[in-house]
């Protein structure tokens, strides 16, 4: 492989290299190497067939498209179909299956009571008084100053500890802006205007982006060795994880990882929904997914069904998948970033690279302004 061949080397085929790549080669004629360290493009969006089920699935976890950004839904619907999938996510409790985020329904189903909206509000006042909590300063306290101690026993609290391995004393509050509440019994997990998963599935998106006569796929390809050998007016755009592009010289910025076990069941709708909370600390996993309920076009016709298991595990380096944006770890970030400043030919970006757990859309948006910027300086030169 002569990697002088190329104006442009991306590193990462998930969402934020994926749009580069295909942007470079589309819209600026040039040619470009993409380079993949796992066996399959598209990071943590990979979705495969399942063997013995047939049933299509997401690797590393339920994936919901969803946008309100009409730039990234025009561009991305270049590549794909969405089916008309509406996000909703339950939760179990002892047992008993409550609507998730928090509505009207789980106030009312929890308390055993009747409560109208506009009731809601001095309810919840009553409950959240009697926590004394006035200004939050972490996770735990935002929550209990939203909900009240019951709510947040039940909901959010042994979930929070199994999804973080931590006290949701030591959990910065911002995470909890991911969860909405409701006052009303409106279920939908996303407010944005546009939402579904891709008919055909998230890998036939990246096929798609990356198949071009100007895009070269490395796959199973590790660019640090390579990085050296690479001329200097090449630019480099690295998607990997920011610490490893420097050898972890500053330290080593922490993750939580997830593993997914994956069974198969003798019924045609095991759990009647996509994804299945479990709040409880005892319960060893997160959530249960059951793809099939991702794909409402394609009923299960068979006695069988696809269920993954979702267990929330300490990140060993291989793995990331959320980042934790402590005082730390966020001043280690800053001198990565200044150590990434100091190269005129490298970007660094996307989820691993900024050290930012982002949704997909919010990965497409960067990506595209990423280009903007590759593209203005190509002009110039
Ligand atoms: N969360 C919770 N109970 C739930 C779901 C979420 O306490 O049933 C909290 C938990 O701390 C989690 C955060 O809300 O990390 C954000 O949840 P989200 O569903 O956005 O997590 P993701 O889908 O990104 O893993």
């Amino acid at each position: 492989m002569n990697l002088n061949e190329y104006n442009y080397i991306v590193v990462g085929s998930g969402f934020f290299g994926a749009v580069i790549a295909e942007r470079i080669a589309n819209d600026l004629h040039e040619r470009v190497l993409v380079i993949e360290k796992r066996n399959h493009p598209g990071g943590n969006c990979y979705s495969l067939d399942h063997p013995e089920t047939g049933i299509h699935y997401h690797q590393f976890g339920t994936h919901i498209f969803h946008t309100s950004n009409p730039q990234v839904w025009n561009y991305i619907k270049r590549f794909t179909e969405f089916n008309g999938y509406h996000h909703q996510v339950l939760t179990t409790y002892k047992d008993r299956v409550y609507q998730m985020p928090i509505n009207l329904e789980t106030i009312n189903n929890f308390y055993d009571l009747n409560l109208k909206p506009f009731e809601v509000k001095d309810f919840l006042a009553a409950e959240i008084i009697k926590t004394g909590i006035v200004e939050p300063h972490n996770f735990e306290e935002k929550a209990l100053s939203l909900l009240g101690q019951a709510l947040y026993e039940a909901f959010i609290k042994g979930y929070t500890k199994k999804q973080w391995g931590l006290n949701p004393t030591l959990i910065p509050m911002e995470i909890l802006n991911r969860l909405p509440f409701r006052d009303n019994y409106d279920e939908s997990y996303y407010f944005d205007p546009w939402q579904g998963i891709p008919q055909n599935g998230y890998t036939a998106i990246f096929k798609k982006m990356l198949n071009h006569e100007l895009i070269n796929v490395l796959l199973e390809t590790d660019f640090i060795p390579l990085w050296k050998d690479i001329p200097k007016e090449t630019k480099i755009i690295y998607s990997g994880p920011v610490d490893r592009l420097f050898d972890y010289k500053r330290g080593k910025l922490k993750w939580r990882s997830l593993s997914f076990v994956n069974g198969v069941e003798e019924v045609s709708d095991f759990q009647g929904t996509a994804v299945m909370n479990f709040a409880e600390e005892q319960i060893p996993y997160t959530r249960i997914h059951e793809p099939w309920h991702l794909h409402p076009e394609k009923e299960n016709l068979q006695s069988k069904t696809l269920v993954i298991e979702e267990y929330s595990i300490a990140d060993d380096g291989t793995n990331p998948y959320y980042p934790i944006r402590d005082e730390s770890n966020l001043e280690t970030l800053d001198k990565y970033q200044l150590d990434v400043a100091t190269f005129d030919n490298l970007i660094v970006g996307g989820r691993l690279g900024d050290y930012k757990y982002y949704d997909m859309d919010q990965t497409i948006a960067k990506a595209l302004e990423t280009y903007s910027l590759i593209k203005n300086s190509h002009i110039g030169t």
